[in-house]
């Protein structure tokens, strides 16, 4: 079961996650042209391993470890994380539209900082 990026990353992209992943599943990477202009970054489901060394290293505790322990609120992001492929701009722009009807849809959890989105998850 693959980890999954959810919404604290939005307006965060931290990239620590992207130094400590051993398989380089995670997208985009600052030295990535879609870094720029991406809302958060994501994982390829069929590439990560479930170590778990991201989830630590993320400073905003916006990944998961699985599609069933990603909260309701978050399930939207998992397709994104499935279907954005970096340097591929078509799934670039599928999983930048899943995310940004996230945030229209959940506008009370984009509302709260990145920092504290994550206990919000629960609530
Ligand atoms: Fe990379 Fe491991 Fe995180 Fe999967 S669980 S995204 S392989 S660091």
């Amino acid at each position: 079961m693959p980890f999954v990026i959810t919404d604290p990353c939005i307006g965060t992209k931290d990239s620590a996650c992207v130094d400590v992943c051993p398989v380089d599943c995670i997208h985009p990477r600052k030295d990535e042209p879609e870094f720029a202009t991406s809302s958060m970054l994501y994982i390829h489901p069929d590439e990560c391993i479930d170590c778990g060394a991201c989830v630590p290293a993320c400073p905003v505790a916006a990944i998961y470890d699985s599609p069933d322990s990603t909260p309701a609120s978050q399930k939207a992001l998992i397709e994104a994380n499935a279907v954005y492929r970096v340097g591929d701009t078509s799934a670039v722009e599928k999983a930048e539209a899943i995310v940004k009807g996230h945030m229209s849809s959940r506008a009370d959890l984009m509302a709260v900082a990145p920092t504290e989105r994550a206990a919000a998850h629960a609530r």
